[in-house]
């Protein structure tokens, strides 16, 4: 090779370097800026939410410590719970139902917008770390997701509950159990029932497929909204017939009395 082609060359392999090392950068700007998904403003952060949007969501600040109803501050569980105890253990959800948790998780799951899902429950792993590190909350051994009736899951194409489970269990690290639960009645649609007309509704819903997979395990139940609580309560007492030793519910909001 002349002199002169092997400095061509020298040079034509210095451009290409330098083109593939500034698409690099590109990419990478491209991959790490993002917009607050409430507000539009450019993020730099792991989660597509800016600082304020975050400030002003409607965390849950005084909860019962048993089913984590809204409740006045120096109270520590609710009028329910002091009456009877639900069959879960303790219930920890990351806000109150209200605007704009309320929108995010309808455009999530009416309107498949998973960016909203996955947001919320990158943030709700982040509570229940902290609740972990503080000793109010003990980390379960095992997920589960609410399961939706079949016919209601080919309705709808997905379960909402299980893609939330999925993105907890990836980042607390704890294992998701699958098709261990089966809702095996199709329950007519809660909204509009009374709390009682919930529970007799949701009577032997559930039934537990692989009874191995929860003997003397600690199972954490993962739904979207925690309202009356009878569904949670009916997956729970399946669980526990079936071993279980302790059932807890990580849910994304609790609704207040009034949403009941
Ligand atoms: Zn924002
Ligand atoms: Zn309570």
């Amino acid at each position: 090779m002349s002199k002169k082609a092997y400095v061509r060359l020298q040079m034509v392999q210095w451009l290409m370097r330098r083109s593939v090392h500034r698409l690099k950068v590109k990419l990478r700007r491209l991959w790490l800026s993002k917009t607050c998904l409430l507000c539009g403003v450019a993020v730099i952060d792991e989660q597509p939410i800016c600082e304020p949007c975050k400030l002003d969501l409607p965390w849950l600040q005084h909860g019962c410590q048993f089913c984590a109803l809204p409740i006045p501050a120096g109270e520590r569980s609710c009028h329910q719970c002091q009456q009877q105890l639900q069959p879960f253990r303790q219930a920890a959800a990351a806000w109150s139902y209200g605007f704009p948790v309320s929108t995010l998780i309808s455009r999530f799951k009416y309107n498949s917008q998973w960016p909203y899902g996955r947001l919320l429950a990158q943030m709700l792993a982040e509570y229940l770390e902290f609740e972990y590190q503080e000793g109010r909350l003990i980390k379960a051994d095992y997920l589960l997701a609410v399961p939706l009736a079949n016919k209601r899951q080919r309705q709808r194409g997905y379960n909402q509950a299980q893609m939330i489970a999925q993105w907890l269990s990836r980042d607390l690290h704890i294992p998701l159990l699958y098709k261990t639960a089966q809702r095996i009645r199709y329950t007519s649609i809660q909204q509009g029932l009374t709390a009682s007309q919930r529970h007799r509704n949701m009577r032997n819903a559930f039934r537990i497929v692989q009874p191995e997979q929860v003997v003397g395990r600690h199972i954490a139940i993962v739904d979207d909204v925690l309202t009356t609580g009878a569904t949670c309560a009916a997956l729970t007492r399946s669980l526990l017939a079936a071993g279980a030793s302790r059932v807890d519910v990580y849910c994304l909001a609790r609704t207040g009395f009034a949403a009941g």
